[in-house]
């Protein structure tokens, strides 16, 4: 994990790394069995190097405790791992150019739950699952069975928290699948192992 991380920060694999203040490779407890990929840093993920430091991190912050959980049990990376400027969708070259950093970081956590966050991280690990997406609204809030990178776990795609922060009906939404993670925590016994 930290060999990925000193990689993400010295990274020219594409081009975002010119614009970028600060890599964001991802953080978290490194025994955590829980993983949270989200889409790519923004503003201040990108001054401060970490993710979900912005407003969408204090409504993740609000989800996690949601689901009993607090930062330091869990591990939290983005798909991308520089800001795309003006915090623009993900290229796909950007896409392909970044995610093997995120493939390694998956087989070295080997986590039993990988909850991903809006429409890019549930579109790229179900890809690598073999489950086909028909879009986050559709996707979320269900729990699959999945074996990634040779890994069996359990893929739980929801909204990405930002679009909490704009819509009451997604803020209910983000709510109730994080009741529905909790649960899932709580049968697998996760939370106690970390
Ligand atoms: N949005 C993301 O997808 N990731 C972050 O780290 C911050 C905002």
């Amino acid at each position: 994990m930290e060999a990925v991380a000193s990689e993400v920060k010295a990274c020219r694999r594409c081009g975002l790394w010119k614009t970028r203040k600060n890599a964001v490779p991802g953080e978290g407890n490194a025994e955590a069995k829980i993983m949270f990929v989200g889409e790519a840093p923004g503003y201040w993920e990108d001054v401060k190097g970490k993710p979900f430091v912005g407003a969408a991190g204090k409504f993740l912050d609000v989800l996690l405790a949601e689901a009993g959980l607090f930062r330091s049990q869990v591990f939290i990376v983005n798909v991308l791992k520089c800001r795309p400027p003006g915090n623009r969708e993900p290229a796909q070259s950007e896409i392909e150019a970044c995610t093997p950093f995120l493939d390694r970081q998956m087989v070295a956590l080997q986590p039993k739950v990988i909850v991903t966050l809006g429409n890019y991280s549930t579109a790229y690990i179900f890809a690598k699952a073999g489950i086909a997406f028909m879009g986050i609204t559709e996707a979320r809030g269900k729990f699959y069975q999945a074996k990634v990178l040779g890994l069996a776990t359990t893929v739980f795609p929801t909204l990405h928290p930002a679009a909490g922060l704009y819509s009451a009906k997604y803020k209910q939404l983000l709510i109730e699948d994080f009741r529905l993670l909790k649960a899932k925590i709580l049968e697998l016994r996760l939370a106690s192992s970390v």
